[in-house]
């Protein structure tokens, strides 16, 4: 019990993920023997991380929906909401721009895609991105039991913001209403810290099957895409993050990063937005000390319409296409791709993937083609796992300069090294959530 303690979650996970990795590696440098594959890799690997997805999946729905009323609920000046939704959406497109002009530099000074010679993989049948409009339309849900039942992040958001204000403008109707979605709020973060115990096995599972069967060889082949890419990402999260953090928020960057790297792990291993939004919102709010009304909005919403990660792929990618195909973008060309991504985060959901896909738009819309895809296929759920960390870091960068702006920020809590992490720890230990 005693040893328990001393190992905190994020320290579990991570040695989940490297005993994984290891075990991933282990498996291949054997030579993938098929009792392995069929018994481990196929069967036992395969459904413990499946499983620890589904858990995380199966907790966004109702934690986005009812931490979401209770945010907007206890609003006590409507007029916040609008100005903390420009802000925030404002930051958002901000540091999409960002990285996608970092990437796009990128890839014109290192050239990645002269000279590359990848080996070809098969075409992946390219799917159309929604157009801009047609996200406009669909943010307000026609129904908002499909919205939920098909967990659709932005009609959902749009539905429990008005609910909340609804239960606000209800007199004392609407306050047992609050006080019920208040108790429920604390039930599901509770039900989070639950799965949370799980999070190692199942990120020993989804890293030992990533290491299992990925080609080094495949790697090798568009070697420097890749790393332009991992650079990128990481000169994004340990630079870009840090000084909007300082000079926007006036608070320790290192800190931030510390706190979040629990998050980053889930990220990670899940390659998806979404599925992490309830370790996302539990450090943005109990590690991070952003209040429930700022971070029930804020980090749903970044990770649907926020992908800084993502965007650096994109950008990356079309100028490696554009080099590997013999052609010069032009200005125009590369303002429109800007563009192009910036809108593309917005339509393109938190999962697995879905990035590449997008890309598709965007290089058909710069005149390229989007067969090129198929170049960096192969080895895209490596870059998949880490641009997902650096997204949802964005999320909670962008939460906590809002809530500092608006004064609701815990800088006690922020700066306090220990704060949420007995949150994780005396829920997990005793059974009892303390009050948030
Ligand atoms: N997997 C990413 C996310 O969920 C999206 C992508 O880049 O494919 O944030």
């Amino acid at each position: 019990m005693t040893e328990k303690k001393k190992l905190n979650l994020s320290t579990r996970i991570f040695i989940g993920m490297i005993l994984g990795a290891v075990t991933g590696w282990i498996i291949a440098a054997t030579g993938n023997a098929e009792w392995t594959r069929i018994w481990l890799v196929d069967g036992l690997f395969r459904v413990l991380g499946q499983v620890f997805v589904s858990l995380l999946q199966m907790l966004v729905v109702p934690l986005v929906f009812v931490s979401l009323v209770c945010g907007s609920s206890s609003l006590s000046d409507p007029k916040m909401l609008g100005r903390v939704g420009g802000k925030t959406v404002a930051l958002y497109l901000l540091t999409t721009g960002i990285a996608v002009s970092l990437a796009l530099a990128a890839a014109a000074i290192f050239q990645p895609g002269v000279g590359a010679n990848p080996v070809s993989a098969e075409a992946r049948a390219i799917s159309e991105a929604t157009p801009f409009t047609q996200v406009i339309i669909d943010m307000v849900p026609k129904n908002p039991v499909s919205a939920m039942a098909e967990a659709q992040m932005l009609p959902i958001i749009v539905f429990s913001v008005l609910l909340g204000i609804a239960i606000t403008l209800s007199g004392s109707r609407g306050e047992r209403i609050a006080s019920w979605f208040q108790d429920m709020n604390h039930v599901i973060m509770r039900l989070v810290t639950v799965v949370m115990r799980f999070a190692p096995y199942g990120v020993f599972a989804l890293l030992a099957i990533l290491a299992a069967t990925s080609d080094v060889a495949d790697f090798l082949a568009v070697g420097k895409y890749v790393a332009l890419v991992f650079a990128v990402l990481f000169l994004h999260a340990l630079v870009v993050y840090p000084t909007l953090l300082t000079t926007l928020g006036r608070l320790n960057p290192k800190t931030f990063l510390w706190k979040m790297r629990a998050a980053m792990m889930f990220a990670f291993s899940t390659a998806s937005s979404n599925a992490t939004i309830p370790v996302t919102l539990e450090t943005v709010e109990k590690r991070l000390g952003v209040s429930n009304r700022i971070a029930s909005f804020t980090v749903p919403l970044g990770a649907t319409i926020n992908m800084d990660g993502t965007a650096i792929m994109q950008g990356i990618a079309t100028g490696f296409i554009a080099q590997y195909y013999g052609v010069d973008l032009t200005l125009g060309q590369y303002l429109m791709v800007v563009v192009m991504v910036i809108l593309a985060s917005i339509g393109t959901a938190g999962v697995p993937s879905v990035g590449l896909v997008v890309l598709a738009g965007v290089l058909t819309q710069v005149g390229l083609p989007a067969e090129g895809i198929a170049m960096i296929l192969g080895i895209d759920r490596l870059l998949d796992m880490t641009r997902t960390a650096v997204n949802i870091t964005g999320d909670a960068m962008v939460s906590t300069v809002v809530a500092r702006s608006e004064g609701e920020l815990d800088i006690e809590a922020f700066n306090d090294p220990a704060a949420g992490e007995s949150y994780e720890e005396k829920a997990l230990e005793t059974g009892e959530a303390p009050a948030a």
